[in-house]
């Protein structure tokens, strides 16, 4: 049996940092101005999304969903994955908090690539599925309210097209979701059923990352 996960502890993690992470200036300091935010644990980690960015290019994506934005580093990492005329349509609810990444998305002169939705996302999904949007997209990350989880993943997967990738963050939630069902919280209740579908879901190829907080990767069959 070999090592289920090597264990990361601080040393470690930074040398992981220092060996591989390439980040563009404005990533840099975007991640600088959520640092003192009082949510800043939900933005994802610099090397999960060069992570999703590799992803982004080795499938040759062109347009992309996001749903749950908060500061934007993610959707900033995205956009500047994707070639001149790609597109990531952004779903958020809160001007608050992505107002914050704006800037640095022009900085990094990626602005124009990132259409922010400020709506419920499943409004914005289900507008796009009526405008005749089904297969259009190559690419979703779903990072948002964990009990919305079910309905944005259904919404993603008849929005992408057959080979495209659907992201999902927190899938192992701390380790919570390994607890009895009877003695959690509906968050970890709703991510519970959702790894539990998907691991029996036939419409997709299925992989959970260790990774992170969990990253379950979905490929649409
Ligand atoms: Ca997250």
């Amino acid at each position: 049996m070999t090592f289920k996960t090597l264990a990361l502890d601080e040393t470690l993690y930074q040398y992981l940092l220092d060996h591989s992470l390439r980040e563009h200036p404005a990533q840099t300091a975007l991640r600088e101005a959520t640092r003192s935010h009082p949510y800043a644990g939900m933005q994802i980690a610099p090397e999960q999304g060069q992570f999703m960015a590799m992803l982004v290019k080795l499938l040759g994506a062109r347009n992309c969903i996001e749903v749950g934005v908060f500061t934007g580093y993610s959707a900033l990492t995205v956009a500047l994955a994707l070639p001149p005329d790609g597109r990531l349509l952004a779903c958020d609810i809160s001007d608050e908090f992505t107002r914050i990444g704006k800037p640095f998305w022009q900085q990094a002169q990626v602005a124009h690539k990132i259409d922010l939705q400020l709506a419920p996302a499943l409004h914005t999904l289900d507008a796009r599925l009526a405008a005749g949007e089904a297969g259009h997209y190559d690419f979703a990350f779903i990072d948002a309210d964990k009990s919305g989880y079910d309905a944005y993943y259904e919404r993603c997967l008849r929005l992408l097209r057959k080979g495209g990738l659907i992201a999902i963050d927190n899938t192992l939630w701390s380790g919570k979701v390994a607890r009895p069902a009877d003695d959690t919280d509906s968050d970890t209740l709703a991510l519970q059923a959702l790894n539990t579908k998907l691991h029996g879901d036939e419409r997709v190829d299925l992989c959970v990352l260790p990774f992170s907080d969990g990253v379950t990767l979905a490929r649409i069959r």
